[in-house]
């Protein structure tokens, strides 16, 4: 089956009823005809809804087939899902991440679970040698993001893994800026995948959800093991949005992309834009990786603009369809300023040895008409000129 025919029929309709919309188990435990015998469903032993729910299974079976994997976990945020990862570790181990990763996934890193003794350090996975001579002995986790948030940095994953793999370290990738549509990390040698599903695969700018997609018996054991015994789960309606969005995600990647590059180009030429961080221009350093690895080059762009605070500020204040919020991944075109927004808990020396400029300006192409969205940042960028 290809991508589009399974996101729309691995969920399958209601064995119950025939819905053809999978439908929301409101339920927080199920009946058993035998005391220690509960039925089960796609696998999952339906006993409390904390350890499964209908409506959360036909939601992970259906991200893990478009992951080519055999398992899906969700959870209740993408952060639950890193958590979930890192609470396979123990005291001692050491974790090689990414130096330009989502803020939120460096707090947790650097503010809680380094706390319980697991060390973190962090180098440019983008030269591999940095990879090679990042791994320590107690080594557990290799942890990368390409496209990487916000500098949509490429990280060649099937070389990194194998170098990985060469020590036995598990190789984690945040899939998130990608989605299955664009790369798919398990068959190019990683070992698990994170998806933070408020993003695109749910797409809409409507849910907060997290998932794990592995291939691994062993690590996806351990992982829902977590998942039910830590409960950071999403409730049923979460994952009833998030499964009506997964269905369409192919055709919204494909506008996505399309804006971004379209975004990409005309900011590339504009004479107040330093820098365009876009994965899809041939200048890009990733971009031979990334046509490598990827199916397109996704729907976030990144720039620099020249000028002071006030160009900056008057770009802000004239843009009318651009909507300045965090997240990114929905309908609805967002323009965020990392360095005080979504990156604002890395501290300011991290985020200048990971590159990220004070003046860094990230979009989310949404999936309105790229006329109108270049047309909007003309005229903000026109007043940006004047100011
Ligand atoms: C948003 C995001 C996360 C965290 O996901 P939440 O759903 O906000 O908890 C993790 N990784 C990336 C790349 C993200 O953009």
């Amino acid at each position: 089956m290809k991508f589009s025919t399974k996101a729309i029929h691995t969920s399958g309709n209601d064995p119950q009823t025939g819905a053809v919309a999978f439908p929301i188990y409101q339920t927080s435990t199920f009946s058993q005809d035998v005391p220690g015998q509960p039925r089960e469903f796609q696998g999952r032993r339906l006993s409390y809804g904390r350890s499964a729910n209908p409506t959360r299974t036909a939601l992970e079976n259906s991200v893990a087939a478009l992951e080519g994997a055999r398992i899906g976990i969700a959870f209740s945020t993408g952060l639950a899902a890193i958590n979930a990862i890192l609470m396979t570790l123990k005291t001692g181990d050491h974790v090689l991440a990414a130096q330009d990763l989502y803020g939120g996934a460096y707090r947790q890193f650097m503010k809680i679970i380094s706390n319980f003794g697991v060390e973190f350090s962090f180098v440019d996975t983008t030269d591999l040698n940095n990879i090679r001579e990042g791994l320590r002995s107690n080594t557990k986790l290799l942890w990368l993001e390409s496209p990487s948030n916000p500098l949509l940095n490429i990280t060649d994953i099937a070389a990194a893994a194998e170098i990985a793999h060469e020590q036995a370290v598990t190789v984690v990738v945040d899939n998130t800026f990608a989605t299955p549509w664009l790369q798919l990390p398990l068959q190019l040698g990683a070992d698990l995948i994170i998806h933070s599903a408020t993003k695109y695969i749910n797409g809409h700018s409507d849910v907060v959800s997290g998932l794990v997609v592995t291939n691994d018996e062993e690590l996806g054991a351990k992982i829902q093991f977590v998942q039910n015994a830590i409960g950071a789960v999403p409730g049923p309606q979460d994952c009833f949005l998030v499964l009506r969005g997964l269905k369409t995600l192919e055709l919204r990647m494909q506008r996505h992309c399309d804006n971004a590059r379209a975004v990409a180009e005309y900011l590339a030429d504009h004479e107040l834009v330093k820098k365009v961080y876009f994965p899809g221009l041939p200048s890009h350093p990733g971009h031979d990786i990334a046509r490598k690895q990827m199916n397109d080059f996704g729907g976030m762009v990144s720039f620099v603009l020249k000028g002071e605070q006030k160009n900056f500020d008057a770009f802000f204040a004239g843009l009318k369809i651009f909507t300045i919020a965090e997240s990114l991944g929905g309908v609805k075109s967002l323009i965020a300023h990392p360095p005080s927004m979504t990156h604002a808990s890395m501290d300011e020396a991290a985020r200048h040895k990971a590159g990220i400029d004070d003046g860094l300006i990230r979009i989310s192409c949404g999936l309105e008409n790229s006329e109108d969205l270049i047309a909007d940042l003309e005229d903000a960028l026109a007043k940006a000129s004047q100011a």
